[in-house]
């Protein structure tokens, strides 16, 4: 039976009374101390884990202030700022107070088009600036592959960058003034001054005087120090940046210079003023295909000195992952292969211009100059595809930014991981070093993918280890150290990309002690008491403190506490490795719309993978193993569950926590397919309910779910008399049940539409039919939703298959299971799975399309049920509409109308069957039609998750993230909405029902 899970986890002395504190002081934001909550901050992208006293969510600069004022009180207390969370080596970790910037301080607050500068908080995420600052022709210019979820306060304080960065440079370069928050809560503006200006303020007897004239001392008088120790690359090393606080010629002074890339050390950034680039009118990039990833990167140099605006490349490992994911599918077309040869290695060789003939000129000498490589055979080039498309050019870069994700990807208990991947050397040097790098991962048998950034000589390289294995863990320390020693060989960074944060611990050897203890003093100006993100890059001068380490404590060491065969079984919530593509800001991106409407990273597919995992791991040290609990299906009897409920609230166990998060999920299954490494948290979900209320009562609304397969066709049989009495019993169901806006059952039924005829299903009929004749049978798979609710789309679907001349049989309702399976009651799913199954797997032998309605039904019976059945599923296969109208000859085209729709594809669908979209507008376009896919994220219902009171807020608060704007731009005729779910709530929040595809299709067969 499962047991009360007790994390044991209190909070240290001094924290709950500061946090006390900070309430009576009237804090806006929310302070968390759930075990949960300090979970969901206690992983980056990195290895490491470190568990936070609490977590606080600041709303405005007043909030930081107050954070910083009280620890004039409660001296223990101790920062860290957070963003998006997705630094690779665990810059945000923190024993102490995480201090979560992005849910709230998310605000654009100035634009000066005429001057080119932006005024944000600094918990804006990076696209969802340049989303807003696109439709007036600028952008701002430093990208990274985490730019759909890291915050500009995470880039200001790694000096993010990454692609263009030879051109557009790094964060730094484009920072015109800071509004900072001190450790004590001192206000802190930083903008150029002169050195006059600075020296003034450096006079001042306050902590901002303090802090100037350290800066000032440290850099003046260590000026031929820092220009001698500073390499000269076009990334920046993390750390204090000495050398640019002063202009070349030493009469400006910009202290924002130093908070850059300090990784929270100094001071909370609370505002940026940042300038703006114009978007280029001109892009083109160009694909250029190598037989070798070495090849690739020699020639990667011609690129650059053929002004090309960036060059980046992948390796073949890296290609291959890609082709097997999601992605691949809106980039096939752009990388085709080359008949007859080995596409080993690519380079994406993008230009920018203003003026078209520019444009034309650059590219006339590239492509020149790849013709002759081919026609020669030299360089490795085997050939090259361009693209001026900013569409194409966008998808191509997405597929780029996934491929750190796509690592995580690999098979097996070793992972890709960070820790020596952002090395940076002298672009000319970048092969060679390559090479020497490889040498030394093969020396030790590694597998290993790369990329990179070859015009500014930044590798990417995560080599594959299991850090569960002790020795491993100890191998990664090893292979860092001689990273290290590697890149001082060749001049250049261990962190060229992704800042220090474990590896501080290089620091004092990087710098040479000189120079490291300016960086102390300028530490101990900033944060004499060592409170801001204590162990990172530096400690103040006098402090006794240590730097955090390469070998601190890891994830793994909570993760080999897991029994090997519970991590096995439970190995998606497993292999969560925390990139963050996941928090997507993008609203008319499927990906997790319970994390977009809560802004709250335990309500996200990370947060939920951590808390799972963190539940196993509690489970085992209580003796306790999930999976074997799993296979004994043991649970306590009713009365006991009920009393325990009753008792809920009276004790402490963390199944209630992880229950919370599982409970906001939508089941929408988005993530299975969009994260890079395919984290399905349906799955364990249900695998969590199912144990869960093997100890806890359920809710009522449950069973009615999971019945509903078993209730509607009953139901079904006097509609009118049950719609009046759902009618009257709204309030009811609503009040004690905690179900809301209950659909309405068809009348008439779909069993008085139809005829006798398509009704007439018998196997041995079928099975007596000739080959001729069963060519003309579809058969309808009928599910609960279309069958008992919105009979009249069935109706459609036997007249469409008529208009086409074939003949429509009605196969006999069989339930499908998913309710049961999205409730957890997975034994009951297991049994509905395999009678279904069992049923259309006598079907195939007849060869007969099984066409079914809805693609989160259909798409069930081939995920949950493969998952649950295993071989014994069988190979029958349901199809889509639109998978089989892509097959079926469809008349001629009518030659006077030309009428648009739009389309709403169902996420699961979309998600699952990325082509699904183009299939459907390619039938439209067969009839004369035209069909537009809409950008939209998840309408909010899900199923039941939208009719339960509990949810109500967050499902209309989801729809109106993107579904509410799309729809207001089409004519309600014009909607198509393929998913049961999206047309139900756009009947309840737009006041019309769309229709299905496939009714248009008849429509537009009918009209002609
Ligand atoms: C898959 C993947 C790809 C990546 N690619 C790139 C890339 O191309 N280029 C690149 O530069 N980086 C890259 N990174 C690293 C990471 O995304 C960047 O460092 C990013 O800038 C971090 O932003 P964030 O909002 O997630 O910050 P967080 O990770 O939350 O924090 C990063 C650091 O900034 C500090 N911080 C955050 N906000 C504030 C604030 N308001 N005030 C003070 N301190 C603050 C934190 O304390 C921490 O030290 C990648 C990471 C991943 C997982
Ligand atoms: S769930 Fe997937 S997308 Fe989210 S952090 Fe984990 S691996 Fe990344
Ligand atoms: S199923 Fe949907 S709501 Fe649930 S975690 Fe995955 S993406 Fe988020």
């Amino acid at each position: 039976m499962l047991p009360l899970v007790d994390p044991k986890a209190s909070i240290e002395q001094d924290y709950p009374d500061y946090l006390q504190a900070l309430q009576d002081a009237h804090f806006k934001g929310e302070i968390e101390t759930s075990y949960a909550s300090r979970l969901a901050v206690a992983t980056d992208n990195s290895v490491y884990q470190r568990l936070p006293q609490a977590v606080v969510f600041p709303t405005d600069l007043d909030d930081l202030q107050l954070l910083g004022r009280l620890t004039q009180t409660y001296s223990g207390v101790r920062f860290s700022a957070r963003g998006g969370g997705t630094g690779t080596n665990g810059q945000s970790l923190t024993d102490g107070l995480v201090v979560d910037l992005s849910r709230h301080m998310h605000q654009i607050l100035e634009f000066n088009p005429e001057e080119r500068w932006v005024r944000v908080q600094a918990g804006v995420v990076k696209d969802q600036l340049n989303d807003f600052l696109r439709p007036y022709g600028f952008f701002f210019a430093p990208d990274l592959s985490t730019s759909n979820r890291a915050t500009i306060g995470g880039m200001i304080n790694t000096d993010a960058s990454g692609q263009g960065s030879l051109v557009y440079g790094k964060t730094s370069d484009h920072v015109l003034a800071l509004r900072s928050v001190l450790a004590d809560g001192t206000l802190l503006d930083t903008a150029p001054l002169s050195l006059e200006q600075a020296r003034e303020r450096a006079n001042q007897p306050d902590a901002i005087g303090r802090v100037v004239a350290q800066v000032l001392s440290s850099c003046e008088q260590k000026r031929e120090q820092i220009l001698a120790k500073f390499p000269r690359l076009n990334r920046f090393l993390t750390g204090y940046d000495l050398e640019h606080v002063f202009d070349t010629a030493m009469q400006q002074f910009d202290l924002s210079r130093v908070i850059t890339g300090s990784e929270g050390s100094l001071a909370f950034v609370a505002e940026a003023k940042l300038n703006v680039t114009p978007i280029a009118r001109f892009k083109t990039l160009i694909n250029v295909k190598y037989d070798s990833f070495e090849s690739a990167l020699r020639h990667a140099p011609a690129m650059v000195a053929a002004e090309a605006t960036s060059v980046e490349t992948v390796d073949s490992k890296v290609l291959n992952l890609a082709r097997e994911d999601i992605i691949w599918h809106s980039v096939k077309s752009l990388i085709e292969d080359v008949p007859g040869k080995d596409l080993q290695g690519l380079n994406m060789v993008e230009y920018n211009a203003e003026a078209e003939q520019d444009m034309h000129d650059k590219i006339t000498g590239l492509v020149a100059m790849l013709d002759d490589c081919i026609a020669t055979g030299q360089s490795g080039v085997i050939g090259y595809q361009l693209t001026s498309d900013n569409g194409d050019i966008g998808k191509i870069y997405a597929m780029r930014k996934k491929a750190v994700g796509l690592l995580g990807k690999t098979k097996g208990s070793k992972k890709p991981i960070a820790f020596a991947e952002d090395t940076a050397v002298p672009p000319e040097k970048l092969a060679d070093f390559i090479m020497e790098f490889r040498a030394l991962l093969d020396a030790k048998g590694l597998q290993y993918g790369m990329f990179g950034h070859v015009d500014a000589g930044v590798l990417h390289v995560r080599p594959a280890l299991d850090l569960c294995d002790p020795l491993q863990e100890m191998l990664m320390a090893e292979i860092s150290d001689q990273v290290v020693a590697l890149v001082a060989k060749y001049g250049g960074l261990m962190w060229g990309e992704h800042g220090k944060g474990y590896r501080s611990e290089y620091g004092p050897a990087f710098f040479g002690e000189e120079l490291f203890t300016e960086l102390r003093k300028i530490k101990s100006a900033f944060d004499p008491h060592n409170r801001m993100n204590p162990g990172k890059i530096c400690t103040p001068y006098d402090s006794k403190e240590v730097l955090v380490k390469v070998s601190d404590t890891k994830r793994a060491s909570y993760d080999r506490q897991i029994p090997l065969k519970v991590r096995e079984a439970f190995e998606p919530a497993m292999s969560c490795n925390g990139n963050g593509l996941c928090f997507n800001y993008d609203t008319t991106s499927p990906m997790c719309p319970s994390s977009k409407i809560t802004r709250d990273r335990r309500h996200s597919p990370k947060g939920r993978a951590g808390l799972m995992r963190e539940w196993l791991r509690l489970l085992s040290k209580q003796g306790s193993d999930a999976h074997k609990l799993e296979s004994k299906g043991q649970r306590y009897s009713f009365t006991r569950r009920l009393y325990n409920s009753w008792q809920k609230d009276n004790e402490q166990d963390f199944s209630h926590q992880v229950m919370e998060a599982m409970d906001g999920c939508l089941a929408c299954k988005a993530c299975a397919s969009q994260c890079p490494v395919n984290v399905d948290v349906p799955g364990f979900r249900a695998r969590f309910l199912n144990l869960y209320y093997g100890r806890y009562a359920r809710p009522f609304k449950d069973y009615l779910v999971a019945n509903v397969e078993k209730m509607a066709p009953q139901l079904a049989k006097a509609p009118r008399l049950v719609n009046g009495l759902m009618t009257l019993g709204e309030w009811p169901l609503r009040k004690w049940v905690g179900y809301v806006d209950a659909p309405k059952l068809s009348f008439p039924t779909l069993a008085w539409r139809l005829d006798k005829e398509v009704q007439a299903f018998d196997l041995q009929v079928l099975k007596s039919l000739n080959p001729a004749q069963l060519a003309k049978r579809v058969l309808i798979v009928q599910d609960p939703f279309t069958s008992f609710y919105e009979a009249e789309l069935i109706e459609d679907l036997v007249r469409l298959v008529r208009k086409l001349g074939l003949h429509p049989v009605l196969l006999p309702f069989k339930p499908n299971g998913k309710p049961q399976h999205v409730k957890g009651f997975l034994k009951e799913f297991a049994a509905t799975a395999a009678n279904s199954a069992a049923f259309f797997n006598q079907l195939t032998e007849l060869n007969i399309p099984l066409i079914g309605v809805d693609p989160s039904l259909v798409l069930c019976y081939r995920d949950e049920y493969q998952k649950a059945l295993g071989a014994t599923r069988g190979d029958f296969r349901v199809q889509l509409v639109h998978e089989w109208l892509a097959d079926v000859a469809l008349p001629d085209v009518p030659a006077n109308a030309s009428p648009s729709f739009a389309l709403f594809g169902h996420c699961t669908e979309k998600t699952a069957l990325p082509a699904s979209e183009k299939q459907w507008q390619q039938i439209f376009t067969r009839l004369g039609a035209s069909l537009t896919p809409v950008s939209v994220g998840c309408c909010g219902m899900a199923g039941t998750y939208g009719h339960e009171v509990s949810h109500l807020e967050d499902s209309k608060g989801i729809f109106n993230l993107s579904w509410q704007q799309a729809l207001a731009r089409y004519d309600a005729n014009q909607v198509l909405a393929t998913g049961y779910s999206c047309r139900s709530q756009t009947a309840r929040l737009q006041g019309y029902k769309p229709r299905h595809p496939l009714q248009a299709v008849l429509s537009l067969l009918e009209e002609k």
